[in-house]
């Protein structure tokens, strides 16, 4: 606001036309601009018609009609004119009428005759401290609505009289009106978080004491019982003397703020998935863990986790499906963990946390203030134990299983990345020994470890560099002695290591995802194998060829190994494919349609290591296979009778019964052979009748015709070369 003259419309109401006439003359020389009314009445008509727009107003008192004092009063009952400066022309210079006038709600009086000079001067004035009240008014307003936005509110404390006053926000803010008052900032206090009462009292000590302004984010309990998340500045206010009067500050509501923030950092810590603690979280947690265990001389066990097949579980029942099970297996970990009374946990974490998944189906659990190793064994057998109970999904019972691996500090680790490298090398070790196990770290496995990256390493280059070969063995009927086919078996021509037999490179292939191109190899090879065979005039045999789970997972595979055989110019029909019987049951109505597609285009399809898988009957009876070849497992001790016999025995009947062909592996003596026979299983395949033969060997029994004895030879050297790598 400046002194500047600021046009004004000015509405004079006087019903004496000559005084009219001179003050409009006078206020229009000084610059405003004046609108006339010549009783009450039209006074209030002309305002009305204006919209209330005028500046200010020149109202005489004594008029006939209605006088100045019921127009002055009318105006000010509208809510637009409680700030529209009113100035009332009184003849009557008695305290009475100007008393009255103000009562009315006149801003000032004019006495009359009126002094044309200072008119206009009490007129500007009058102008300037009313603009200047409006500008107090809007930025009251604005203030009042900024702190609304913002949540925040202002309070302060006198010290003289002990009062306590706060703006409305505040007040809105705590939820609470007794807020006002003396003695305040005690019961206001008592409402403070009591983990942040101490920081709170100590800041305002500080403050009343010495001056010292604070800032300081605190939680408080508002009328509701809700807790409520606050930012707080505040100061002091000296005299002229120095000595603190007063002390003043800013309350902001930043609940939401921090709610928004926790949520931002749970999202950031835990896994979207399962809510768990994410990898990042849980190496922070694992970090402080082991600090403190370092400080108090414990131990704790950090255990790793893997599902098994939950790749092949995931490709066949689809992701969503997956994302399912991992929330299911997700709360079964947590649930095992929490109800475990062997942990003694720390009160900061909470018992979820201890528990993170770290990757697709990979979960890690740290185990704190663990006294003896087997009480680890202990809980990652209870983890494996809920892992496997039966889960009902989609109306059908599926079983998963999981490995573990655990490594101990101070034991085998001292650093986070040491201790879950170790657990993870653990967990190999585990994976190894079949589903559902748990191996503990040792050195061994570290230097296992690392000749497995190795490794791993080469076999990604030996299919390129073709140091893969295939092995033959005979599949002989056992009656006549002539080879009905003949099972195609990889080996690896290591540059290192010599011959490698599947054994020693399979699993791996599986772990590091080459299992696939290792079997289109096999397959390729086997089909070029043939055609060369048939090309040189040699008796075709069929050839099996093994086909892994991941292989038959995909989703095209019918047509690609079609593609496959057809570019080598061999049919499909010389070439059977051998499948394990655990892979065909994690989904077996999609087992079905994929079977059916291979046999439509021309493979013959048989169930390896048959007999120690989870087939269920009404499966097998509608899985379009042709072969069942019986485990080694049940054909070892066959010629005893026994429990062992009678399984043998009762394949070979599921097979007549269904209509398949059943063959026995692992003969090995001449009394299997004959029970086996005599028992209507004629096709068989064995040491008996032949180890897996070379190439050029098995081109030779090709050659001749492919008859075998079936007596026990010993091996040749080079067969036992072969088969005892
Ligand atoms: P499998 O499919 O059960 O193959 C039969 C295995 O039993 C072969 O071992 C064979 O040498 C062995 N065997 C045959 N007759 C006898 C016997 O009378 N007594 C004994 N004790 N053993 C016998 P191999 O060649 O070491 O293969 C082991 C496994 O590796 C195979 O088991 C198969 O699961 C896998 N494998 C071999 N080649 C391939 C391949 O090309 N692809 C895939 N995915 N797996 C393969
Ligand atoms: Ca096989
Ligand atoms: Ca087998």
């Amino acid at each position: 606001m400046d002194s500047a003259p600021q046009v004004g419309r000015l509405l004079l109401v006087d019903d004496d036309a000559m005084l009219r006439m001179l003050a409009a003359e006078s206020l229009r020389h000084a610059g405003f601009e004046v609108s006339e009314a010549d009783c009450g009445e039209a006074g209030l008509r002309a305002c009305q018609e204006n919209e209330f727009d005028f500046d200010l107003l020149l109202l005489d008192v004594m008029m006939p009609g209605i006088d100045g004092y019921t127009v002055c009063a009318t105006l000010r009952r509208d809510p637009r004119n409680k700030w529209l400066p009113i100035v009332m022309l009184t003849g009557l210079d008695d305290s009475d009428s100007i008393e009255r006038a103000y009562a009315v709600g006149a801003t000032d009086f004019v006495t009359k005759p009126i002094n044309w000079t200072l008119l206009s001067h009490r007129v500007r004035y009058a102008l300037r401290t009313s603009r200047a009240i409006a500008e107090v008014t809007r930025s009251q307003a604005s203030l009042a609505q900024a702190q609304r936005q913002a949540r925040m509110g202002n309070w302060q404390w006198s010290l003289s009289d002990a009062r306590f006053s706060c703006s409305d926000e505040l007040q809105r803010i705590f939820g609470d009106l007794e807020l006002a008052g003396p003695g305040t900032p005690e019961r206001f206090l008592g409402r403070v978080q009591a983990t942040d009462k101490e920081a709170v009292d100590i800041a305002r000590q500080a403050l009343l004491r010495d001056g010292t302004a604070y800032r300081l984010s605190y939680a408080m309990q508002s009328q509701d019982g809700k807790l409520i998340e606050v930012l707080e500045q505040a100061q002091a206010v000296r005299n002229a003397a120095g000595r603190i009067v007063r002390i003043e500050g800013v309350t902001q509501d930043i609940s939401e703020r921090m709610q928004a923030k926790r949520r931002i950092q749970h999202l950031t810590m835990h896994d979207g998935l399962t809510g768990l603690a994410n990898r990042q979280f849980f190496t922070e947690l694992v970090k402080v863990e082991l600090a403190r265990a370092r400080r108090t001389q414990r131990s704790c066990a950090l255990l790793h986790l893997d599902l098994d097949h939950f790749k092949s579980i995931n490709d066949a029942f689809g992701d969503t499906a997956g994302d399912r099970l991992l929330c299911e297996i997700a709360e079964r970990l947590k649930s095992s963990v929490r109800a475990s009374d062997l942990l003694a946990l720390h009160p900061p974490m909470r018992p979820a946390e201890t528990v993170a998944r770290i990757d697709g189906d990979a979960f890690t659990v740290l185990l704190i203030d663990v006294c003896f190793a087997n009480h680890a064994a202990l809980v990652a057998e209870r983890l494996l134990e809920a892992i496997s109970r039966p889960l009902l999904f989609d109306g059908r019972e599926l079983v998963l299983t999981a490995g573990i691996g655990i490594a101990l500090f101070p034991r085998d680790a001292d650093s986070v990345e040491t201790l879950g490298r170790h657990a993870e090398q653990a967990l190999y070790v585990a994976k190894r020994a079949g589903p559902a196990h748990c191996r503990f770290f040792d050195e061994d496995m570290n230097t296992a470890a690392s000749a497995k990256l190795q490794m791993e390493n080469e076999l990604r280059h030996a299919i390129g560099n073709g140091e893969l070969r295939l092995h033959f063995q005979p599949k002989v009927d056992a009656g006549s002695g002539r080879m009905s086919g003949a099972e195609a078996l990889v080996r690896w021509q290591h540059p290192r290591l010599g011959l490698l037999a599947p054994g020693q490179f399979i699993a791996l292939a599986e772990e590091c995802g080459l299992i696939v191109a290792l079997g289109d190899w096999v397959l390729a090879a086997a089909a070029r194998h043939l055609k060369r065979w048939s090309a040189a005039g040699l008796d075709p045999v069929r050839i099996s060829v093994n086909l892994a789970s991941p292989s038959f997972l995909q989703d095209d595979i019918a047509e690609k190994l079609a593609d496959a055989v057809h570019r080598t110019g061999v049919s499909p029909q010389q070439v059977v494919l051998e499948l394990t019987e655990s892979l065909l049951m994690v989904d077996a109505e999609r087992t079905i349609v994929r079977l059916h597609n291979l046999r439509d285009r021309g493979f013959s399809l048989s169930l390896d290591d048959f007999g120690t898988g989870y087939s269920s009957l009404s499966y097998l009876q509608r899985f379009p296979i042709d072969e069942l070849k019986i485990d080694r497992a049940f054909v070892t001790n066959v010629a005893r009778g026994g429990k062992d016999a009678a399984i043998a025995l009762s394949i070979i009947e599921l097979g007549r019964q269904f209509g398949m062909r059943v063959v026995a592996e692992g003969i090995e003596t001449r009394e299997q052979a004959d029970f086996l026979l005599a028992h209507g299983c004629a096709i068989q395949q064995g040491f008996l009748f032949s180890r897996p033969l070379a190439l050029e060997r098995f081109e030779a029994v090709l050659a001749a015709g492919g008859r075998f004895e079936g007596r026990q030879t010993p091996a040749s050297a080079a067969d036992r070369a072969e088969t005892t790598l």
